[in-house]
């Protein structure tokens, strides 16, 4: 494989990892996906990243472009052609402590940014897990513990250093480039390599953190209470909710954050989600916030996850809707459903105002599906809940591809992300993968 590549520039020297490479292994796949890439580049700077986005558009063969590695089209790998992998760029650097401004590489994982901020009492939402890439949730949203409070990560980014399609770099902010800015605030993907961003953190040190296992009633009223408390709850609360298999029926498990350190207000952000239904276990307590994405999620990416993942958004959630649900969860396809609250400062937003338009939405519906089972099977199962949802959150979407994108990016944010995708990225290197 390696003798189709041509050969490397100096600046590139020593930072192309082929099969029989012993990093290779480690390298050649990611979080959903194993992959056998010709070769894999691993650049250190911004001037590296355009030497090797210029080398891996001379080879002419598929080109993937890497942060975390956790995507979950696998589309951050490739069979037989190039990957531009950023990991080596990973500085997390606060600009102004005042201003609470810090710049992120792309590279950078979400447990040291974290652990990073942690020392100036400064936090950014952005997942639940530290061991995703800063580049692939910034670029696509950000929905992460704090989200009701902070927002998507994505609506504090003031910021972007990208390497276009043509080498260029340009400093994206509100004043320079604004439609580039635009575009990397959700639809990122398609407008080029995204090396480093800058990021307002917000005041936090300690968070409360609440774990509660609810039995889920037949008809999957308990999901709906749960929507309607968070829909009015105060905004420092957020949670996700994993519906489980427990012995032959099913539980929600869910996890609650409430972006304080005081034990009170956890309580009193907390206490209505016991009287959502049968409460089968709780415990709660007080972490830092760098403990919900901890360093000891970091890991190498080896496909150890082969899934198949779609997601829809809810406005309010009717009984209808959580009867599905329920009935989705009980079906013969078995997906993993895992529900997240959006809304709150999500909803303050404008939805014209990034390429992220779902903005009036109170609850983020994702289902998987595990091998044997693939798309066929997870469309099965997700066809009672297609009807009802409306839009797609981009980086729960295993496959981000032409008909995936009117729901990721409806109506008017759809013609935006498509002219400044052809505007920035004229040859279409980035947007392969949507065909558009
Ligand atoms: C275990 C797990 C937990 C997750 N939890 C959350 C969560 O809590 N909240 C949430 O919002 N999302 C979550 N996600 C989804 C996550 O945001 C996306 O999968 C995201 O794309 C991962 O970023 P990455 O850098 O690790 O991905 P990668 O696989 O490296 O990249 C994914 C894609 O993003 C694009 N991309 C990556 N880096 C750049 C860049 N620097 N410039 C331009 N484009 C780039 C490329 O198209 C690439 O194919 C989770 C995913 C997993 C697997």
């Amino acid at each position: 494989m390696t003798a189709e590549l041509s050969p490397l520039p100096a600046a590139l020297e020593g930072k192309l990892v082929v099969p029989g490479d012993r990093r290779y292994p480690l390298l050649r796949s990611t979080y959903t996906t194993v992959a056998n890439p010709a070769g894999v580049l691993l650049p250190e700077n911004t001037s590296e990243v355009v030497a090797a986005l210029a080398f891996a558009r001379e080879q002419g063969l598929p080109l993937s472009v890497r942060s975390g590695g956790h995507g979950l089209s696998g589309r951050s790998s490739n069979d037989g052609g190039v990957v531009v992998d950023l990991s080596a760029l990973n500085r997390v650097e606060v600009l102004d402590r005042a201003a609470r401004l810090v710049r992120v590489q792309a590279g950078a994982r979400w447990a040291q940014v974290a652990e990073e901020l942690a020392p100036y009492g400064l936090a950014i939402s952005s997942g639940d897990y530290g061991n995703v890439g800063v580049g692939g949730l910034t670029t696509g949203g950000g929905i992460g513990w704090l989200v009701r409070q902070y927002g998507l990560t994505i609506d504090h980014l003031r910021a972007a250093e990208v390497v276009l399609a043509d080498g260029t770099v340009v400093r994206a902010d509100a004043e320079h480039d604004p439609d580039l800015l635009w575009a990397v605030r959700g639809a990122g993907a398609g407008v080029g390599i995204v090396t480093a961003f800058e990021i307002e953190a917000t005041e936090l040190r300690d968070v409360g953190y609440a774990q509660i296992t609810v039995r889920l009633d037949r008809d999957g009223r308990v999901l709906r209470h749960w929507a309607d408390y968070l829909a009015e709850a105060p905004r420092e609360l957020s949670t996700l909710v994993n519906l489980l298999p427990d012995d032959r029926s099913l539980v929600a498990s869910i996890t609650a954050v409430v972006a304080d350190g005081s034990e009170r207000r956890l309580r009193r952000a907390v206490e209505p989600l016991l009287r959502i239904g049968a409460t089968l276990d709780q415990h709660a307590q007080i972490v830092p916030y760098s403990a919900l994405v901890p360093t000891a999620h970091l890991h190498a990416n080896v496909g150890q996850q082969p899934t198949t993942t779609t997601n829809g958004l809810l406005t309010a959630m009717t009984d209808q809707d959580a009867a599905t649900i329920a009935a989705v969860m009980r079906g013969p396809h078995r997906p993993m459903i895992q529900m997240r609250s959006v809304g709150g400062a999500v909803n303050d937003v404008p939805p014209d105002a990034t390429a992220y338009a779902h903005r009036r939405h109170g609850t983020l519906v994702v289902a998987t599906v595990f091998p044997p089972g693939r798309g066929a099977a997870l469309d099965a199962a997700w066809q009672p809940l297609a009807e009802r949802v409306d839009g797609t959150y981009v980086n729960f979407e295993g496959r981000p591809d032409k008909s995936a994108f009117e729901r990721i990016y409806p109506g008017a944010t759809g013609d935006r992300v498509r002219r400044l995708w052809h505007r920035y990225d004229p040859d279409g290197i980035f947007r392969t993968p949507w065909q558009l």
